[in-house]
């Protein structure tokens, strides 16, 4: 299922290549069971120099030799494959992933500017799977031959995927704190002079990208249209000095209050069409509650499951809303770069790429 008809892999190319989601789609892909990078797209900066020399590469190991000597090309369709990561700089992502998907291209983008439109599905493929019903509109409303999927934001889908189990208890309210990893700054990101020793309690859009996108994520399709989840979402979001690994402070209320071990029980048995399906980059288990008093932490729990994976730790009772609790996961990975490569995953698991 996963070979194309003669017998390789299938051939996948990144906007964006080189900056710091770019790096970790190529970490994340080395040695990928069915895809494989044959083509990287940057600015007119990178165009024409080969991956190792345009890519500022920051991740542990060096560029996969795969890729590492990869010509970058400019951001135009063309000679790129049909399927397409995008890890754009949002300045620039508009009218590129438009222009990808109007020229047949399957665009699966990290970026924010197609996350809320109504027929762009907004996609963790645990959680919203059907919501790629809505890529029928963009062929029927807008006429493309190609396709647009995002993913969310990297706070979001963290935020996303612990809240998923609990809506069989109503959720009726919720109000989260994060502490972001500079990594999400993309490179250089913060200055810093401004981040050592130092917390940040502002992130651009970041609290309405939370808000807005959670409810989205959790909402129901019908009749074509997301419903999304009638829940108030508050999110107050500040930047630390972590390099990898988003933690949230998160506390719910509910229609109606449930037992504590009903609320265990469906974080720790949550599971999806990736686990069902055994997609490659799925981790076996999507949430992992760490009984431990004082985790999860960043620098021991982000790279679970390949960094898959979100911890979960903190369940108690709470004097003012109804429970309370804390949730990690990796910003650049499940945040982007991985979250991106499921997605796909998913889409090809469905039939859905020529
Ligand atoms: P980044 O490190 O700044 O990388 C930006 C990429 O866009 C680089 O490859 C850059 O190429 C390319 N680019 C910039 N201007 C361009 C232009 N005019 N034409 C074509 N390519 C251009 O940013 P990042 O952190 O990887 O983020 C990439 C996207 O993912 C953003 O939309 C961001 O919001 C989103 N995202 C990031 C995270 C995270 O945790 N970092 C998480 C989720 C989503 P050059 O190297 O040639 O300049």
């Amino acid at each position: 299922m996963h070979e194309n008809h003669a017998g390789k892999r299938i051939e996948v190319g990144i906007l964006g290549a080189t900056g710091m989601v770019g790096q970790q789609f190529m970490r994340f892909l080395a040695g990928h069971p069915w895809f494989e990078v044959t083509w990287v797209g940057a600015s007119d900066r990178s165009a024409g120099r080969k991956y190792r020399e345009a890519a500022n590469w920051r991740l542990p190991e060096d560029a996969p030799c795969t890729v590492a000597d990869l010509t970058v090309q400019g951001c135009k369709p063309g000679n790129a494959p049909q399927l397409i990561f995008s890890a754009m700089d949002s300045s620039v992502a508009t009218e590129i992933e438009l222009e990808f998907a109007k020229a047949g291209h399957f665009v699966v983008s990290n970026s924010k500017n197609y996350r809320m439109e109504p027929d762009v599905p907004l996609l963790v493929p645990e959680i919203n799977p059907g919501h790629l019903q809505l890529l029928a509109r963009q062929k029927n409303e807008r006429g493309w031959s190609g396709q647009i999927v995002t993913n969310p934001n990297c706070s979001t889908v963290v935020l996303s995927m612990a809240l998923a189990p609990l809506k069989v208890f109503g959720i009726a309210s919720v109000v989260v704190t994060t502490m972001q990893a500079i990594s999400g700054a993309g490179y250089p990101g913060v200055a810093s002079m401004d981040i050592t020793n130092n917390v940040i309690p502002f992130i651009g859009e970041e609290e309405e990208k939370m808000e807005r996108e959670t409810q989205k994520i959790l909402g129901e399709l019908e009749n074509g249209e997301i419903q999304r989840l009638a829940a108030g979402i508050s999110a107050h979001c500040n930047r630390v000095p972590v390099v990898n690994g988003h933690t949230i402070t998160v506390s719910v209320r509910f229609a109606s209050k449930p037992a504590e071990s009903d609320v265990m029980s469906v974080l720790e048995s949550f599971s999806g069409i990736p686990q069902a399906r055994q997609l490659p980059s799925a981790p076996p288990r999507p949430i992992l509650y760490l009984p431990e008093c004082d985790r999860p932490q960043p620098r021991r729990d982000a790279e679970r499951d390949r960094g898959m994976a979100v911890s979960i730790g903190r369940l108690r009772s709470c004097p003012v809303m109804d429970y309370k609790f804390v949730v990690l996961g990796h910003n650049t990975i499940r945040g982007a770069a991985g979250a991106a490569v499921l997605n796909a995953e998913l889409i090809y698991s469905e039939g859905l790429l020529d």
